[in-house]
């Protein structure tokens, strides 16, 4: 790291107490801070063929000024002047309002450039701008920064000079050489220079192109990193699991795996069997019988004499896992336990003692399981479901309820590759990316609101052949209350429809865990053939019955949340269909539609919702764990970003990597990211 641009900002000149103030707000404190302030993006102000331009499109012409320049005052401060302006073959009208002293400086036939707004129906530029000669600017592209309180673009920009200036000689590369020789990637200087200063549009493609890799390549690093140091040096537990044992066990399932659950469970398998700890992620859509690999997992560590666990995000969710594991599990003389809060007195006092003392083999629970008075004999597998509802922290203190225990995260909400990479760039990741054989595919229509009665009577003859519908109500963002409210109103219009010939349950999140579980048992046992509810039925629930589900506005979900809801059906032998009920406004929902109605695969799904969304709401807003980017963009550039990825792989496999001076500067940046530990390095 080079001492020089890591000083405070101060030290540049005109920059005091107040500017620093606000540049700290803007996260600029060193001379590197700032000369790594991107700008978000250029005012482009090449000369443009008004052929080409688009209507309400920015626009930079040139040409003469055909007749005396018109100016109307209408109030004190407020004027528009009028000029007709011959670019090329066009005639046209330019429009600037409240510059009236420019009308002093304009002469007929004089060249002038103007920038602003294109109508092409009236012909008129609304100029912002209006500049006499034929260019703009000194550049054609000008950055355009962020700001904060006093701070202007133009204080900015004069800031940023004075640091070039002032320090430019000390910018150091970051690269290893040979990537800028087999990437032509320009130099670290150049790079930073062209993103404030951009001489034309391939220069300053060439020095995004940089920094694009860059980030990539340093954020790949760091995670491979710690990649191999989990792996190599992270003392875990060597699981000698019984392999005839095991073979019994498959022999018992009443199919057989498919050859994405075969590959996967070699996968970890093999990661038990090695004295290293497991940080394995299985990604497997809804249906792909993900349960049933964690019952080949969790069997196979009790063979090696080790307890396991399973938590799950809900209590519900638990009990279903806990009965499928048991009717597994039970046949080979283990015992499985539940654990959640609402398990209390006597019976959690026992469960606990029985765990210490090790006669519990499998543990299934929800966040209870990660309390201080949880405590195991010898843990050896931890496996999380839908990992992504629990946080960081969370999956840490259930990790260290034993010692080192191999651990897999399961997901049912298949994540694109490229954020997979990113977010979950530390581990080992298994995709289950087949579905078992048989499966049929739910339909899925879209539906609008005005035709609700249809969807009614489709819904009826579903009930009347003995099947069971989920109605899902709209989600109303960040109002529990109105959620709870819209569910109530939907529950009370059904149950006026169906009028006594079906009984139509109400689930909801303000209702108490017992509640819940009444309501849920009520449905799975056929008491209820309609469960009205919020989304609270997303992840996992199983009624295979249920062929039927409604989702009122649609458009309000995600794609990868409709997924999820949409998945609660399809589970039974019976045809299965779902159908959303939306009234989608813009392109983006019309298009979210349309993808639900032809893809039933989860994989594809998240690559649109990827596109469609961005990586910044892909995971909704409560958690995301997604580095942030100055300039890279995951979707965009998932190119460079699996190079870098493979770049960094190879890096720190190579011997040399860490010992030789070369690569010290790239070690210390480990270091300071908190990825490396002093003692490691030698
Ligand atoms: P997931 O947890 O991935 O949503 P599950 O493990 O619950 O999926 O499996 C869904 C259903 O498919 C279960 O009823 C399970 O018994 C069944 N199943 C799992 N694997 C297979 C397979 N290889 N062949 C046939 N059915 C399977
Ligand atoms: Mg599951």
């Amino acid at each position: 790291m080079n001492e020089t641009i890591n000083q405070s900002i101060t030290v540049i000149k005109g920059i005091g107490g107040e500017t620093a103030e606000i540049l700290a707000e803007m996260n600029i404190r060193t001379v590197k801070d700032l000369l790594e302030y991107f700008p978000y993006r250029y005012e482009d102000y090449r000369l443009k063929d008004l052929e080409e331009v688009k209507h309400d499109e920015r626009v930079t012409v040139c040409g003469q000024v055909h007749s005396e320049p018109a100016l109307i005052y209408y109030g004190k401060k407020r004027s528009r002047l009028t000029l007709r302006v011959l670019v090329g073959r066009y005639l046209i009208q330019v429009v600037l309002f409240n510059q009236p002293y420019v009308k002093n400086k304009i002469a007929i036939n004089e060249t002038v450039t103007v920038t602003g707004k294109w109508d092409q129906h009236r012909q008129t530029i609304t100029a912002n701008e209006v500049h006499i000669g034929s260019q703009m600017k000194s550049t054609e592209f000008e950055p355009v920064y962020a700001v904060k309180g006093k701070l202007t673009v133009k204080g900015l920009r004069r800031f940023i000079n004075l640091a070039f200036h002032q320090f430019g000689e000390y910018i150091e590369e970051t690269l290893p050489n040979r990537f800028l020789i087999d990437y032509k990637l320009m130099n670290r200087v150049s790079a930073l220079r062209m993103m404030h200063f951009p001489a034309g549009q391939q220069e300053l493609k060439q020095a995004r192109r940089r920094i694009v890799y860059e980030e990539f390549f340093y954020f790949q690093l760091k995670m491979q990193a710690l990649r191999k140091i989990e792996r190599e040096h992270s003392k875990g537990i060597l699981q000698s699991y019984h392999l005839e044992k095991l073979n019994a066990f498959l022999e018992s399932l009443p199919f057989t795996l498919t050859n994405a659950q075969k590959r996967v469970v070699n996968e970890i398998l093999s990661d038990m069997k090695s004295p290293f700890r497991m940080n394995r992620l299985l990604q497997g859509d809804v249906g792909s019988g993900k349960t049933a690999v964690a019952a080949i997992a969790l069997y196979a560590s009790t063979t090696a004499g080790y307890q396991g666990a399973l938590m799950v995000p809900t209590e519900i969710l638990a009990e279903q896992h806990m009965d499928s594991l048991k009717n597994m599990l039970e046949p080979f003389e283990l015992r499985c336990e539940l654990l959640t809060s609402s398990v209390k007195g006597k019976r959690r006092k026992e469960i606990l003692q029985l765990l210490k003392a090790g006669e519990i083999d499998i543990l299934i629970g929800t966040h209870a399981l990660i309390q201080d008075e949880v405590v195991f004999h010898n843990l050896g597998l931890v496996i999380t479901d839908e990992q992504h509802r629990f946080g960081v922290e969370q999956r840490r203190v259930l990790r260290e309820k034993g010692e080192n225990p191999d651990v897999l995260f399961m997901t049912a909400t298949p994540i694109p590759r490229t954020l997979s990479i990113t977010v979950f760039g530390e581990m080992d990741v298994s995709i289950i990316d087949e579905m078992p054989a048989g499966r049929k595919i739910i339909e899925t229509y879209w539906a609008k609101p005005d035709m609700l009665d249809r969807v009614l009577s489709f819904v009826e003859k579903e009930l009347a052949a003995g099947h069971q519908a989920y109605v899902i109500c709209p989600l109303i963002e960040e109002s529990d209350k109105l959620d709870v409210q819209n569910a109530i109103d939907v529950h009370s219009t059904l149950t006026h429809y169906f009028n006594a010939r079906y009984q139509v349950g109400l689930m909801n999140g303000r209702l108490t865990a017992d509640e819940k579980e009444a309501v849920m048992k009520a449905f799975s046992l056929n008491e209820k053939q309609v469960l009205v509810s919020t989304t609270v039925v997303e992840v996992g629930v199983n009624v295979p019955n249920a062929t039927m589900m409604v989702i009122y506005d649609a458009e309000r979900f995600g794609l990868a949340q409709l997924h999820q809801l949409r998945g609660r059906v399809g589970r039974g032998s019976e045809q299965s269909y779902c159908i959303l009920l939306a009234d989608p406004k813009s392109e983006v929902g019309k298009e979210r539609m349309k993808i639900m109605t032809d893809t039933n695969d989860g994989f594809i799904l998240s690559e649109k919702d990827l596109e469609l969304r961005g990586p910044g709401d892909f995971f909704g807003k409560k958690q995301s764990g997604l580095p942030e980017f100055k300039v890279a963009d995951m979707v965009h550039d998932y190119r460079a970003l699996e190079t870098a990825r493979n770049d960094a792989i190879q890096l720190v496999q190579l011997e040399e990597f860490w010992h030789s001076a070369d690569y010290l500067s790239i070690r210390n940046y480990l270091k300071e990211s908190g990825v490396l530990e002093g003692e490691k390095l030698d």
